[in-house]
């Protein structure tokens, strides 16, 4: 048996109060044996966390991690016109290899900043499920469906790859992958499709993820062709029936905000992809005091334009005071949670705590720095001053994915090189 010890720092707690303890992870089961007072337990390796905080693995609750590729190619336009003018004619140039590619520089970005857990949508899934085991991250993944564009042949293919995607991955990476059936939005696929296809991945017990209500331009549309709000259509779809989280819930009403709560759907909230596209200001204060679980996400690095979920903590802490007009939404300890506990929650993982027998999923973060001084309140610095780069060391499943921040699961330069390279080669071949 080997167990790593993380030792010298304080840990913040499930109930978010932070003590000094040494946290004891097994490398074989992958889970925390034991969070004790300093000095009590002993590891066979230890990492160092003097002058540290140990805090969950952050989850990121929705992204499309290879569009790393398309970061900083385009900004400051709608969401309409940004993915039809320069986001979907450079994704139908993408080979596999600059997925698996643009994976690997999402996941080292993602480790770097402490992030642990992340659920995906895109395509080319096995590559990403490739990129994620080497990793030794936890993923929920899919392949996402879109019929709009495309004939009836076509359409029924991409969907039944969805399903097919879904059950030949689901439990890959040693477990670590889960799948999720992905129609990619309410909007992009017509309801003839959904009618044939969400029973039958319901059958199969498949959790289900897609985009709803991102932008006035999605909700209109639905209103005027079916005389329902997007996510009562969705619910007559069966597609809140299982178990299921949405895509953004900007454009919401209360109804909306109710159906979600008695169907037990989630929200992955992305606060700054929402911003930067001017999609509006979810009512995520309204959605917590409905019981809904909200996560959040960075989504796709071409809307964000990083994937650091310290940024979007604070994101989604100031977006939701804005929101609701009032400061004391969305308050600091609420961000942290959705960031962590609630995360894990709506991808099913056991993660997001620090306690024994939950997963080995960690990050440790360096409170020597100045921005981090005075340390009257931990869990504030957590919503709004700490950043990505002061994580020292990161765990995902009890191994040591990053150690004094030298990436230990990929050679980083070679990622940041070869992603580079195809990025520039894939712009050239779409202008062409
Ligand atoms: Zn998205």
């Amino acid at each position: 048996m080997t167990e790593l010890l993380v030792t010298g720092g304080r840990v913040l707690q499930p109930d978010l109060t932070v003590e000094r303890a040494d946290v004891l992870v097994s490398q074989d089961s992958g889970d925390i044996v034991a969070v004790d007072d300093p000095g009590t337990l002993d590891g066979d390796d230890e990492l160092d966390a003097e002058n540290s905080l140990v805090i969950p693995g952050l989850v990121n609750a929705h992204t499309h991690v290879a569009m790393t590729m398309l970061r900083g190619l385009a900004d400051d336009k709608p969401l309409g016109a940004w993915l039809r003018e320069d986001v979907w004619p450079v994704e139908a140039e993408l080979t596999p290899e600059d997925i698996r590619a643009g994976a690997e520089l999402g996941l080292v970005e993602m480790i770097r900043s402490g992030t642990t857990s992340l659920s995906d949508m895109y395509f080319e899934v096995e590559e990403i499920a490739e990129a994620v085991d080497q990793a030794g991250m936890r993923a929920v993944l899919g392949f996402t469906a879109v019929t709009v564009g495309k004939d009836e042949e076509g359409a029924r293919a991409d969907l039944q790859e969805s399903l097919d995607v879904a059950e030949r991955l689901d439990g890959a990476a040693d477990g670590r992958v889960r799948t999720t059936f992905q129609p990619h939005s309410l909007t992009t696929v017509g309801e003839e499709y959904f009618r044939e296809f969400v029973p039958e991945a319901l059958s199969a017990d498949r959790s289900l993820h897609f985009h709803a209500n991102e932008t006035r331009d999605e909700v209109t549309p639905i209103v005027d062709e079916h005389g329902v709000r997007p996510l009562a259509y969705a619910a007559d779809l069966g597609l809140l029936d299982g178990d299921a989280y949405i895509a953004h819930g900007v454009h919401v009403d209360d109804s909306e905000i109710d159906l979600l709560a008695e169907t037990g759907t989630g929200v992955a909230h992305c606060p700054a992809s929402n911003m930067k596209l001017a999609s509006g200001m979810a009512p995520v204060q309204d959605m917590l005091d409905a019981g809904i679980t909200v996560g959040i996400g960075t989504d796709g690095a071409a809307s964000n334009n990083d994937l650091d979920m310290f940024d979007e903590m604070r994101d989604a802490a100031m977006l939701g005071k804005l929101a609701a007009d009032d400061a004391s939404a969305v308050d600091a300890g609420t961000v942290v949670e959705m960031a962590t506990a609630n995360g894990a929650d709506l991808l099913g993982f056991d993660s997001g705590r620090i306690e024994a027998d939950a997963n080995a999923d960690l990050a440790v973060i360096d409170l020597d720095a100045p921005h981090l001084t005075p340390a009257h309140d931990l869990v504030s610095h957590l919503a709004y001053a700490v950043r990505g780069s002061d994580v020292r060391h990161t765990v995902c499943d009890g191994e040591v994915l990053m150690r004094d921040r030298s990436v230990e699961v990929f050679d980083e330069a070679a990622v940041r090189e070869r992603a580079a390279e195809r990025a520039e080669a894939l712009v050239e071949r779409a202008e062409s």
